[in-house]
């Protein structure tokens, strides 16, 4: 796949500049689209030209996405095949290696790891992949094959579900691609067992990015009476329970995700200390606040109140209400926990909800913490806003 054999994508007049400033996208309304280029088949390899003609790197394109092309390389001959995913593999490992220590992290954060639209997260010798562009849907059997070489995992599942996949015009399926998964995977973190069902669980089965909070959060739950809201499979409560914590309610909408919970409980010899509510958890906050419940630590982590621009305003206030209903849960001087994964909320947006809902609960306090995803998250410099994760700790007076 040399050079010359590639079509070329031209960006039009003056819109060379954001590219040229190290940016991997290019926008539909950026790119030339005359005859030659509408024929480029969707998804295909292309060199991206400035108007001038200068190749500016390799990427793949997709008329029919917002996002048109996502540089792969920024040297336009560069050879796209098992040995060049091999190579940003092998980079991505030896960092995650480095940094987690264990093998069960999130091995590729898309263009941080220099493969835009492609996540990939480890449990051992198990891995979940989604691949959420066209152009990386297309070079799947490529990305398997450098998989195979550098990990030779047992099983790879393609949790190809994400509805951003309907923006570059792919289908949503969950295939097994290798091996067979005949139930849930165990992993480790923070020196606790938890599982995650790679095909039918939330997002890959597991979220990565909240690693390093639950650590904190688990710190400051010694001896303590912890509510963790949005539980899922236990990440925060039952690591706090392993920790030290007194006791731990885990509120959940999703049985599996409370099944998933228990047996981590179980497997982290905790049952007894951790309990299991299946709720909705706005209306569980107000009976808890009706009866005048107090807990010394109050997680919640809920799941992205705003998924689009127009969900912006009333998804925000979400959050808002979600401080309103749970900070009066929080005793004085206990620790409140609070994370959107909204990417369209930003850190200032969101610090404005939280003290907004504060006000509402009239409770005064201090933020302690300022967070994000965990390390094996990584953001491209020119894409900030893909640092989708923002967390609070505060203690609340
Ligand atoms: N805190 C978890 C991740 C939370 S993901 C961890 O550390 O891994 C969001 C969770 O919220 C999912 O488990 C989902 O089932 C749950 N959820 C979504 N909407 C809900 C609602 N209205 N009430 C209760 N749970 C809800």
């Amino acid at each position: 796949m040399a050079d010359k054999k590639l079509p070329t994508v031209l960006l039009r007049a003056g819109e060379d500049r954001r590219v040229r400033s190290g940016h991997p996208w290019a926008f539909s309304n950026e790119i030339l689209m005359d005859a030659e280029t509408k024929a480029i088949p969707p998804g295909s390899l292309a060199t991206l030209r400035a108007p001038g003609g200068e190749a500016l790197g390799l990427v793949t394109f997709n008329p029919h996405s917002l996002i048109a092309t996502r540089l792969l390389s920024s040297n336009p001959e560069a050879v796209v095949d098992a040995l060049f995913f091999g190579r940003r593999l092998a980079q991505a490992m030896a960092l995650r290696d480095r940094l987690i220590g264990v093998p069960f992290y999130r091995l590729i954060h898309a263009e941080a790891d220099g493969l835009p639209g492609v996540i990939v997260d480890r449990f051992g010798d198990a891995l979940a992949v989604q691949v959420n562009s066209l152009g990386m849907d297309k070079l799947t059997p490529v990305l398997l094959e450098a998989l195979e070489a550098e990990l030779s995992p047992k099983t790879i599942v393609l949790k190809n579900d994400s509805p951003v996949r309907a923006l570059e015009g792919l289908t949503r399926e969950v295939v097994v691609a290798k091996g067979e998964l005949s139930g849930p995977i165990e992993l480790l973190e923070n020196g606790a067992k938890f599982t995650a069902d790679l095909s039918g669980g939330q997002k890959t089965g597991w979220f990565y990015d909240q690693r390093d909070n639950r650590r904190f959060m688990a710190g400051l739950a010694k001896g303590a009476g912890v509510l963790d809201v949005f539980s899922y499979s236990g990440g925060f409560g039952v690591l706090a329970a392993k920790q030290g914590a007194k006791s731990v309610i885990c509120i959940d909408r999703s049985q599996p995700a409370l099944e998933a919970a228990k047996q981590a409980a179980a497997l982290n010899g905790v049952e007894k200390i951790v309990s299991f509510e299946k709720s909705e958890a706005f209306e569980a906050l107000e009976k808890l606040g009706a009866a005048g419940k107090k807990f010394d630590v109050v997680i919640c982590d809920p799941p992205a109140f705003v998924k689009s621009r127009k969900d912006l305003k009333i998804g925000a206030q979400g959050y808002r209400k979600l401080v309103r209903l749970a900070a009066p849960l929080v005793a004085r001087g206990g620790f409140f926990f609070v994370a959107s994964c909204s990417h369209l909320v930003d850190p200032p947006l969101f610090a404005e909800q939280v003290r907004r809902g504060l006000r509402d609960a009239s409770r005064n306090g201090r933020i302690l913490l300022s967070s994000g995803a965990a390390l094996d998250h990584p953001v491209h410099p020119a894409l900030p806003e893909t640092a989708y994760l923002k967390a609070m700790t505060l203690q609340l007076d």
